[in-house]
């Protein structure tokens, strides 16, 4: 069963609840799909056993062959390639590696290499969390393709709890894709509550079950609530807005060290929804 862990806005306590569910089963599969900015590692503080680089092919251009390279420049869509004169200037953090240039450019002139884009990485945590991370290299614009590198990784005989990217966009689309169920945490306010809107609609497109944990609960308003209620959105759990969680949190510590009381509540969530899972 793969249970994923999302939210609309960042911020919202997304890896808290993610390192929550992990530690509270003790035996599964943590994958962070955050590629852009992994920070479960902080709190499960995996033994890193392996990396593999992420590369993808991207053309060089040879500017001693008197040739122009404006056939580059017109055919390419991401704006990675400028022709000035004879002269080319290409923009790798741009460049989506299609190839096109390639075709189209001045035969023999246009060639391909690797070129590092990012890493992922395995790891351990005792007593049975297998760790999986994606690392996308700063200034980088392919998230898709580390999270891709992610994805032939998924132990699909195993639980697996994956940690989202913030907000709805493609990278939140991957992470979420093969899901069972998933979990949109928000907090109760204005900003919690729109982009927990516009994360149900994704959910529902993607037809996804999903259920909602509302984090800092005591802040804001009822908004939140009246609209789970109005459309007959589960609400899972409420994580009350207390100053010690935020104190546990920056010293790398997780809910469940807060109070191992809110184990047993992550154990019964998660039976929870492999019941309704396997009601589908
Ligand atoms: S490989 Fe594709 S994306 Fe990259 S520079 Fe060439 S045409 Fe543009």
């Amino acid at each position: 069963m793969i249970i994923s862990v999302a939210s609309g806005k960042g911020g919202t306590g997304k890896t808290t609840v993610a390192v929550a569910l992990a530690r509270s089963i003790n035996y599964c599969q943590f994958i962070d799909y955050d590629v852009e900015a992994p920070n479960a590692s902080l709190f499960l503080k995996p033994d890193i056993k392996y990396i593999k680089k992420v590369t993808i092919r991207q053309p060089y251009f040879l500017t001693n062959t008197d040739k122009s390279f404006k056939r580059c420049a017109d055919f390419c869509h991401y704006n990675a390639v400028a022709s000035i004169g004879d002269e080319v200037v290409f923009f790798s953090e741009l460049c989506h590696g299609c190839g096109g240039c390639i075709l189209v450019g001045p035969e023999g002139a246009v060639r391909e290499k690797d070129v590092e884009i990012g890493e992922i990485s395995k790891g351990f945590c005792p007593p049975g969390i297998n760790f999986l991370m994606g690392n996308l290299k700063p200034g980088n614009m392919r998230t898709p393709t580390v999270q891709n590198e992610l994805e032939k990784n998924i132990e699909y005989d195993n639980h697996v709890i994956i940690d989202c990217p913030p907000g709805t966009s493609c990278s939140m689309v991957m992470s979420v894709k093969n899901s069972d169920f998933c979990i949109l945490v928000t907090e109760p306010t204005p900003f919690g509550l729109n982009d927990l809107m516009i994360s149900v609609d994704v959910l529902k497109n993607l037809k996804i079950p999903f259920g909602v944990i509302v984090n800092r609960f005591g802040i804001g308003n009822d908004e939140v609530l009246n609209y789970c209620k109005n459309n007959n959105i589960k609400i899972i759990a409420k994580i009350p807005n207390d100053l010690n969680i935020a104190k546990y949190y920056s010293k790398g510590l997780s809910l469940i060290d807060f109070d191992p009381i809110w184990k047993n509540k992550f154990n019964d969530i998660i039976s929870e929804i492999e019941k309704e899972v396997l009601k589908k």
